[in-house]
């Protein structure tokens, strides 16, 4: 990059399951960029098994054959959250960004899908993105700075195929992100969420190679540092990317239909089947927006209009 503004230098980044894939290229280029990086990783299978500290190790290595700042953190984001953070306090005194990138995939039908194979998925993606970033917080807070990622997925927004516990668990983070979103704003407290598509071992196996050659991990980095950087003001949002294409996801209400709300009689079933195209019409901009109506106009209001009705 010849005009090079982002530089991250000297703030201090976690990133969990930054042993390989996309926590791997990120923790990377923060390093590139002068950051002071925690590499986290269990070092387990695809599914959550085992540990192995050379994950993490090899990262921290090749971040510090390029004269870059990192140390390695081997504790899982489900049991020892605390102490990914004590790694960064301790090491580097601050913590400023957090990647909330950590994952394990158990896809299978809902008919055949076990409670435990429904619960270690929301263990390590959303249990443990909450035990880090409540780790993180308070230190967050104090600084008044903080930006995080929370790594959701396609499969979270629209669904897939087998994968029940995992689009669960990547929703999930984004209605965490959403409320970390207002609840840190006043703090400098930025956070955002991506539902990336790349490369890694966690799609090598379902996605053909010739689409599979598009999917460079590193086409994921540069929207995670910009959301993260000091200069970003982004807040709230939810973006999705692949292979070079980078966008942003809203949620969008309908136009709505207004039932006389002092009237019991007004809102029955049939009368939700009979207003069903206005119900589920979004051609009035006015209502497409992420409160709630009735937030929207005075309550008083809302009855007086629907009286009219
Ligand atoms: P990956 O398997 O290469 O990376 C996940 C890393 O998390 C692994 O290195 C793993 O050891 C580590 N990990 C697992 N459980 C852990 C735990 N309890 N504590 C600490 N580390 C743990 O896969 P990836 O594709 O790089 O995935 C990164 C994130 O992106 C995941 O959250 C994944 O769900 C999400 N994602 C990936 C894609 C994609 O296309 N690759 C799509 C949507 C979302």
């Amino acid at each position: 990059m010849s005009n090079n503004t982002h530089s991250f230098k000297d703030r201090v980044v976690v990133i969990t399951g930054a042993g390989g894939g996309l926590g791997k290229v990120y923790a990377l280029e923060y390093a590139k960029r002068g950051a002071k990086v925690v590499v986290n990783d269990l070092g387990g299978s695809l599914k959550g098994a085992g540990h192995d500290a050379r994950a993490a190790d090899l990262v921290v290595q090749e971040i510090q054959k390029s004269n870059g700042i990192a140390v390695a953190n081997y504790d899982s984001v489900t049991d020892n959250a605390g102490n990914i953070i004590k790694t960064a306090i301790d090491n580097f005194g601050r913590v400023d960004i957090l990647i909330n990138n950590a994952g394990i995939l158990r896809d299978v039908s809902i008919s055949k899908m076990s409670p435990q194979e429904f619960q270690s998925v929301i263990d390590v993606h959303l249990n443990g993105a909450f035990k880090i970033t409540r780790a993180a917080w308070p230190y967050m807070r104090q600084q008044n700075f903080g930006r995080i990622i929370n790594t959701c997925s396609p499969a979270g927004l629209f669904g897939n195929f087998g994968q029940a516990n995992y689009s669960a668990a990547k929703l999930g983070l984004v209605g965490f992100a959403e409320t970390l979103a207002k609840e840190g704003h006043r703090y400098n407290i930025f956070v955002n969420s991506i539902a990336p598509l790349a490369r890694s071992r966690m799609t090598e196996n379902v996605l053909p190679p010739h689409i599979l050659k598009q999917l460079g991990p590193e086409k994921i980095v540069p929207l995670v540092l910009h959301l993260t950087h000091e200069q970003t003001k982004v807040t709230n949002s939810i973006f999705e990317l692949a292979a070079g294409f980078y966008g942003q996801i809203r949620w969008e209400r309908s136009s709505g239909q207004i039932f006389n709300p002092t009237n019991p009689a007004s809102f029955t079933p049939e009368a939700i089947l009979a207003k069903w195209k206005a119900i589920t019409d979004y051609k009035d901009k006015d209502f497409n927006t992420t409160q709630h109506p009735v937030q929207l106009a005075d309550y008083n209001d809302l009855t007086e209009k629907a009286k009219k009705l």
